[in-house]
């Protein structure tokens, strides 16, 4: 089988495979195949042995007219942070290189209800702490669309193996950026959820108030459907939030962006967004104008402010959400550890890689006594002005457009040593999830040869206008194709 059969619609896909016309195990062995020639990338870190053997039986299944489900046969990678049944789950981490989870995260169950199969897990920054993978303890993933170029983070593997069609469509998190940078700089699609849309019982937690589960995929219809699938309160997970009663499904297969009110975020073209990827930008909301779509500038003052706001906030969710790999439950234990003491201390130091030791130590200092009200305090009030703002620009408009990201993919090992630097990657990101408000980015063209990604921004529960908004600037852009 080629592997374009691997990047056709995925309803069309499940369709095809319900009745006879495709079968499962080809479009797996397909997928595995593709991971095997593409390897040098390092999107995957490990292949689920399963999976065939799931394959075949759907399509036993099917022969007898017993398979059924709006994904049936459709292969999909996880990010190496859901907790999955048959492979390790590591989270990219030392810590965690031994771990086996005992259950399995409820949106790879509910994916497999459908008939989805779960063929691998993807590379990531090591505990999702990170903007190109290369945090990875495993080793760094590569941009599909030049080696010598980072995918974006922390979902790189996921927004890589969507790129190189190793699967119809990947998982991700997002906490602060981490499925729209990746898919921005590998010009795939991925939708970031309002939070708590959908469920992250079995995944492992980075910041509790902020990680929201998503899809990466090659079109919004794609991400729209797996989205649909994913999106709804659990029982196992307190802060998932109840879904539309309508299908987050894109049925009307014509959006156009007619009328659709857009609020370009003033403060995010400001300055500093190289100038290819502003002309880019700017291009596309002169289309979406003379689209239809009523444009105006909108002003957000605070979100100058929200990288700093993030930069406290997660940390201190992040040492907390951390103290459990303490040697003694499971992951990593120090073999020469004499005391418990010491099996802290060792498997601490040799687990975590430098950017979770960074992250502990800065989210201890700001919960500290003394320091809390200076900064912990003080973020979460700048989180409560930026919810507010981004509110009252929701009173105005359907979605709000800015870039993803003021570059493109940059060079592998550029910013790996300047933690600073990659933060700032995620300046026009993490906003968002300080506000708990939904987003997606699409690709919209080039910039120094690599991928563009347009980001658009809804209210809360507001994934149904900006999925039709996503379909609309896709069928006029088209798609991007990368040649691997
Ligand atoms: N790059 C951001 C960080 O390192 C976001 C990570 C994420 O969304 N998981 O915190």
């Amino acid at each position: 089988m080629k592997s374009d059969a691997i990047t056709r619609p995925i309803a069309e896909l499940a369709e095809d495979v319900r009745s006879g016309k495709l079968k499962a195990a080809e479009l797996v062995q397909a997928c595995l195949d593709r991971i095997e020639a593409t390897k040098q990338y390092h999107a995957v870190l490990e292949i689920n042995p399963q999976a065939l053997e799931r394959a075949h039986e759907i399509d036993r299944r099917a022969g007898q007219g017993r398979s059924d489900g709006r994904l049936l046969g459709v292969p999909f990678i996880a990010k190496d942070n859901f907790l999955t049944r048959h492979t390790h789950t590591t989270a990219a981490s030392a810590m965690l290189k031994p771990f086996r989870a005992p259950y399995q995260a409820t949106v790879i169950d509910k994916l497999e209800a459908e008939g989805a199969v779960m063929i691998a897990k993807a590379n990531l920054d090591a505990f999702a702490h990170g903007s190109s993978t290369e945090n990875s303890d495993f080793g760094p993933t590569k941009n599909p669309w030049d080696k010598t170029k980072v995918p974006g983070g922390s979902s790189g593997g996921s927004a890589a193996a969507v790129a190189l069609a190793q699967c119809s469509f990947a998982l991700g998190t997002d906490t602060g950026s981490s499925i729209r940078l990746p898919a921005s700089f590998c010009g795939v699609v991925g939708v970031k959820p309002t939070y708590g849309l959908v469920s992250r019982y079995g995944v492992i937690a980075m910041g509790s108030s902020f990680d929201v589960v998503g899809p990466l995929a090659r079109t919004v219809e794609d991400a729209a459907l797996v989205l649909d699938v994913m999106a709804g309160r659990d029982p196992l997970d307190a802060t998932t939030i109840e879904r539309d009663a309508q299908t987050y499904e894109l049925t009307d297969q014509k959006s156009n962006v007619k009328g659709l009110k857009v609020g370009v975020i003033k403060e995010y073209l400001a300055e500093g967004v190289d100038p290819e990827v502003k002309a880019a930008i700017e291009a596309q909301i002169d289309s979406l104008a003379a689209a239809g779509a009523k444009v105006s500038e909108v002003s957000l003052p605070s979100v100058g402010l929200g990288l700093a706001c993030y930069y406290i906030l997660v940390p201190a969710e992040i040492s907390s959400n951390l103290a459990r790999y303490d040697g003694v439950k499971y992951g990593h234990s120090a073999p020469a550890a004499k005391t418990l003491a010491e099996t802290y201390d060792l498997s601490r130091n040799q687990g975590f890689g430098a950017e979770a030791k960074r992250r502990i130590l800065t989210g201890t200092y700001v919960l500290s006594s003394g320091y809390y009200d200076a900064y912990y305090k003080q973020a979460q009030k700048v989180r409560t002005l930026l919810t507010r703002e981004f509110k009252a620009a929701f009173e105005r408009f359907d979605v709000l457009v800015a870039p993803n990201a003021p570059t493109v993919a940059f060079p592998l090992g550029q910013k790996a040593q300047d933690p600073l630097a990659m933060y700032l990657c995620d300046v026009m990101q993490v906003a968002v999830n300080l506000a708990g408000a939904c987003a997606l980015s699409l690709p919209i063209g080039l910039a120094h040869g690599l991928p563009v990604g347009l980001q658009l921004i809804g209210p809360q529960r507001g994934e149904r206008t900006l999925l039709k908004a996503g379909a609309a600037v896709e069928g006029m852009v088209g798609r991007l194709e990368v040649a691997v």
